[in-house]
């Protein structure tokens, strides 16, 4: 970083000594992906950015950050951009194509935007134009061609007088007089990384678990620097996918500055049975490497199967286990839809559904921002385990 000087990198940040008055110095900051990637090369873990991880960066982008994620922060909208994005087919050699009957009725959108606006959740309601505006909409006509019958979608920007069919490539006049008017043909269709199927290949699990972390747990007092998905390859063992790894740190109180915390995550969309033995394999191999760094098991769902709260239990007890210095050496999350969705504060969600969670965050000592404190809840909450620190009242005592 300087040549022949030293530079310190303290608690404080980073303190580079002078010798001169007034002699100014250049920093370029890395972006939290090459800040984790290069720490993780620095522990013999060699990563990289995997498909699904760019699709959740550029949806990240394409909505403004994570104070943008409100737009999909709901089950009816990525349900329904699920189904648009159907009407892509991904061929071997790349090449997409699009099936414009399946771009969908503006009425679909405007119903969806209606109720979100009603329901208001948690104050904040989306505008079509803000779909737009986030380039995950765009406005067309669908139009038959009078040669093949084929039904074409046009953005607004290819419509003219004259318009080609993409099937025939045959060129036709656009019908300015036989265009079924009352029954108006307008559709949006939706754009880049919102047109992949399966839910965004599950990026939008990986950017509602990250917000969570980043907006949800109390924004105002946390730090996150992430990675979305990397495809991490630990010694001779084949690489393997990890949706997403960030560093959590509250920010300063009460003049200490607590350490960042390490946190791997593997997040999952609505199927019935998400999480395989094989998603608790690769956590307990990352928890075996790094001790004491959080696992969190993040699905859009709102429940779990009886077989994944077997898997992600008996995997949790183990990681139960304490430290030297008292921690757990591998705590581990669960997160359901009821988090994801939320949107803003997570203990606001769960006061609002009341029962069990609202129960856990009444009382005003108990800080879920506090990563240890939500493991606890989570895996009682989630995984039906035992309070860790509840004591068996007849169990010998040291004295
Ligand atoms: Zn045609």
């Amino acid at each position: 970083m300087r040549i022949g000087e030293a530079a310190i990198i303290s608690r404080e940040g980073f303190v580079l000594p002078q010798r001169y008055k007034e002699h100014g110095e250049y920093f370029r900051l890395l972006t939290g992906e090459q800040a984790v990637i290069g720490w993780l090369k620095s522990q013999g873990v060699e990563a990289e950015p995997s498909d699904p991880g760019r699709i959740a960066d550029q949806i990240l982008v394409s909505v403004g950050g994570f104070w943008g994620t409100g737009l999909i922060a709901d089950r009816d909208t990525i349900k329904l951009l699920d189904q648009m994005s159907k009407g892509m087919r991904r061929y071997i050699d790349g090449t997409l194509e699009e099936f414009p009957d399946r771009s969908i009725e503006v009425q679909r959108w405007k119903d969806l935007i209606g109720r979100r606006s009603k329901a208001k959740a948690f104050g904040y309601a989306p505008t079509l134009d803000g779909f737009v505006r986030a380039r995950v909409l765009r406005l067309g006509l669908v139009l038959e061609c009078p040669n093949c019958r084929k039904k074409n979608w046009f953005g607004i920007e290819g419509l003219g007088e004259v318009v080609t069919c993409e099937r025939c490539l045959k060129e036709y006049a656009f019908p300015q007089g036989s265009l079924a008017f009352d029954r108006t043909p307008w559709h949006y269709r939706v754009l880049g990384p919102f047109s992949v199927p399966n839910y965004a290949e599950g990026a939008y699990a990986s950017v509602l678990a990250l917000n969570a972390f980043a907006r949800g747990l109390g924004s105002d007092r946390v730090n996150i620097t992430y990675a979305t998905g990397l495809q991490f390859r630990m010694g001779t063992e084949n690489p393997f996918e990890v949706d997403f790894t960030f560093w959590y740190q509250r920010r300063k109180m009460f003049d200490l500055q607590e350490e960042p915390l390490l946190v791997f995550g593997e997040a999952k969309s609505f199927a019935t049975e998400s999480f395989k033995e094989g998603d608790v394999a690769r956590m307990r191999k990352l928890a075996e490497r790094f001790t004491g760094a959080f696992l969190v098991f993040a699905t859009l769902k709102e429940d779990l199967t009886e077989t994944e709260k077997t898997a992600i239990g008996d995997f949790a007890k183990w990681g139960r286990e304490r430290l030297a210095d008292g921690t757990p050496r591998a705590p581990v999350i669960v997160l359901t839809g009821t988090e994801l969705f939320a949107n803003g504060e997570v203990e606001h969600a769960w006061k609002n559904i009341g029962g069990q969670r609202s129960d856990f965050v009444r009382p005003a000592r108990v800080r879920i921002d506090n990563l240890w404190t939500l493991a606890d809840i989570t895996q009682q909450v989630y995984l039906g385990l035992p309070d860790p620190h509840a004591r068996i009242a007849t169990a010998p005592q040291k004295t």
